[in-house]
């Protein structure tokens, strides 16, 4: 049903880049005589979920939306589709992306534009847009995207979906291709909360394979934390992510949910949170320099894409990466060189550490004071296909709002919160302190 959906309605959308017809329906089948045999087929037996195509996927293409990597077949899984699998879950097919997860529209990508499926001249959202506009297009239940700063609830707010950016090292990166490794987390798209709670669950904890990933013992039963309300709860609303540059409809729905949380008994209250101001520099700054190292593998030598165009290996690496890397991922290469580079690292990376440290201590200030912290997930509407791709700060700013929580590493849920007078979907951000998804759970649940 959903391979026919999709053949059908995806010409316009696009939010496919790859699909795996045939491994699919031969897993159903497995599950299916499972089934007959009376067997328990797992916490997502025979649910259909897509993969942002930054994740491997074994002897399935894995491109990262990206010229250098459009022939690229992983000899084996990531950690998290290991876990889907073993959870009885169908791997249906791989969803677009900006290239190697570098932009917040999806227009990034080497491959095609996906749209919004809400309007198809609007984007989705980015960098994993073809994941929100699967589960937005009901092409899939459940998609898995990755989020370094704002890439799984940005486009979740566009498409009007939830989406969900785990703790930082609460779900395994070994599989995911990195982008900026100490941000980067990958986490669920679902129609509902519960949908993502209890993906969480199955593709949550420890993996030997990463050494990022969490060391503790890990919530089991986020489904407990649903019933609760939220009586009692105390929401932190910083009064920062309400200033100039947010839309007014968005500014309007976010209020109306503040309003009915205060009605369920939640106390909810503004405070000042200044240093989240300068979180978007800081994340420009550390997340390309992260990603100019990490890059640096792509040389047309181990694998990947390799130029027929050398004399010797200067020209091999050189025309490599000048023919294969799309605009955006080489502005992010020279800047994350530029503020690495002897003379510049003490003025803007170290600077920017330094940042990234004060901001993880102004959360956890405020963690002393609220259970959750709400903001609008995006300042803007979906805006129109090309209206900011010759700019590329602009595109920056719809950042504004996400980046902060990979800053600190904490996790955060977008949660879609009414329409705009173009019947346009508005997001709203719920961050909590780290390993607390169970409490975004209990407030989100409350406001579906
Ligand atoms: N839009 C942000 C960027 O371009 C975030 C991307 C992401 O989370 N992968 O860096």
């Amino acid at each position: 049903e959903y391979f026919d959906k999709i053949k059908k309605e995806d010409k316009d959308i696009q939010a496919f880049v790859t699909l795996c017809e045939e491994e699919a329906l031969e897993q159903a089948k497995k599950l299916d005589e499972k089934l007959s045999k009376g067997e328990d087929l797992g916490l997502l037996g025979g649910i259909p979920v897509a993969i942002k195509d930054n994740i491997c996927t074994k002897d399935i293409k894995t491109t990262c939306a990206s010229k250098m990597l459009e022939d690229f077949i992983p000899p084996y899984d990531a950690t998290i589709v290991k876990r889907l699998k073993e959870s009885g879950a169908i791997i249906i097919g791989k969803t677009n992306m900006d290239e190697f997860a570098m932009g917040s529209s999806t227009e990034n990508s080497a491959i095609q534009t996906t749209k919004n499926p809400w309007d198809l001249n609007k984007v989705p959202g980015g960098s994993s847009g073809g994941s929100a506009a699967a589960v937005a297009a009901g092409f899939a239940p459940l998609t898995i995207g990755s989020d370094t700063g704002g890439s799984i609830r940005q486009p979740a707010s566009f498409c009007g979906v939830v989406g969900l950016k785990p703790t930082y090292g609460l779900v395994s990166r070994f599989g995911l291709i990195a982008f900026a490794s100490s941000f980067d987390q990958i986490g669920p798209f679902a129609k509902t909360v519960k949908d993502c709670a209890i993906s969480l669950q199955a593709i949550q904890g420890n993996d030997p394979f990463d050494a990022t990933s969490v060391r503790c013992e890990v919530e089991k039963d986020y489904l407990s934390y649903f019933e609760r309300g939220v009586k009692g709860l105390k929401i932190g609303v910083p009064k920062e992510f309400f200033m100039n540059g947010l839309d007014s409809q968005i500014n309007q729905s976010v209020q109306q949910s503040i309003e009915y949380l205060k009605k369920q008994g939640a106390m909810v209250e503004e405070f000042s949170f200044p240093i989240s101001q300068v979180g978007l520099s800081a994340y420009y700054i550390i997340s390309s320099a992260e990603a100019s190292s990490n890059l640096a593998r792509y040389d047309g030598v181990r694998y990947g894409y390799r130029t027929k165009n050398y004399e010797s290996i200067d020209d091999l690496i050189i025309n490599t990466r000048r023919e294969a890397f799309g605009e955006e991922v080489k502005r992010r290469i020279m800047l994350g060189t530029y503020v690495l580079s002897s003379g510049y690292y003490d003025a803007y990376y170290k600077k920017a550490l330094f940042l990234r440290k004060k901001i993880s201590q102004e959360f956890k200030n405020a963690f002393k004071d609220y259970d959750v912290i709400l903001t609008p997930t995006c300042p803007v509407l979906p805006f129109n296909i090309g209206e900011k791709v010759d700019s590329p700060l602009s595109m920056y700013l719809s950042d504004i709002y996400t980046v902060n929580v990979n800053i600190a590493g904490l996790p955060a849920i977008s949660i879609p919160c009414g329409l705009s007078e173009q019947n346009l979907p508005i997001g709203l951000q719920l961050i909590g302190d780290h390993y607390t998804e169970g409490k975004l759970f209990q407030v989100a649940y409350n406001l579906e």
